[in-house]
């Protein structure tokens, strides 16, 4: 079987971000997955799963109810290797064009008080399995991430090494 596109990316050059992960033509609509990448992939530790959790919860819970993005919205959800979180949206636009509505849905978790969406036995799966503070901890490391980084830098994947294609260089040797 062929590597799929999110594994194909060199993990070891990653840093925290917001990029396009895949494109998908549905019914001849454009559906796309962004990767937001909270932590440098095997060089930081990833999220606690726990932590986690509540940002899936509050951030989905804040998405989905948000004005201009709520009809956009596919899917937020947690990558299983837990150092970010997929976003699909209908349509595509550059990756760049999130960075303000992932600003704002952070600030919302740093900021967040009360009881976390959801969290009750009806509502999820695990619902013991959460960690408000921690998860208002890495929200906050993020936002300020976000807001200091090198905005040149963070809305595409690092370029990799091992795209440059031996069989092509072989090719105009020979
Ligand atoms: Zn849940």
């Amino acid at each position: 079987m062929d590597l799929i596109p999110s594994f194909s990316v060199d993990h070891t050059r990653i840093v925290p971000g917001i990029f396009e992960s895949r494109v998908d033509i549905m019914d001849g609509a454009a559906i796309t997955t962004y990767d937001v990448r909270l932590k440098r992939p095997n060089k930081e530790p990833a999220v606690a799963p726990a932590a986690m959790h509540t940002m899936e919860h509050v951030i989905a819970t804040y998405l989905r109810n948000h004005p201009c993005w709520k009809d956009r919205l596919v899917y937020w959800g947690p990558m299983g290797c837990l150092t970010g979180f997929y976003i699909i949206i209908k349509g595509r636009i550059p990756a760049s064009e999130l960075y303000p509505v992932m600003l704002e849905a952070f600030r919302y978790m740093r900021d967040f008080e009360g009881e976390v969406p959801g969290a009750t036995p009806e509502n999820c799966g695990n619902y013991l399995m959460h960690d408000l503070p921690m998860a208002k901890w890495e929200a906050a490391r993020y936002v300020e991430y976000l807001e200091t980084a090198d905005l040149n830098r963070i809305f595409e994947y690092p370029k990799a090494e091992r795209l440059k294609l031996e069989p092509d260089m072989e090719f105009f040797d020979s």
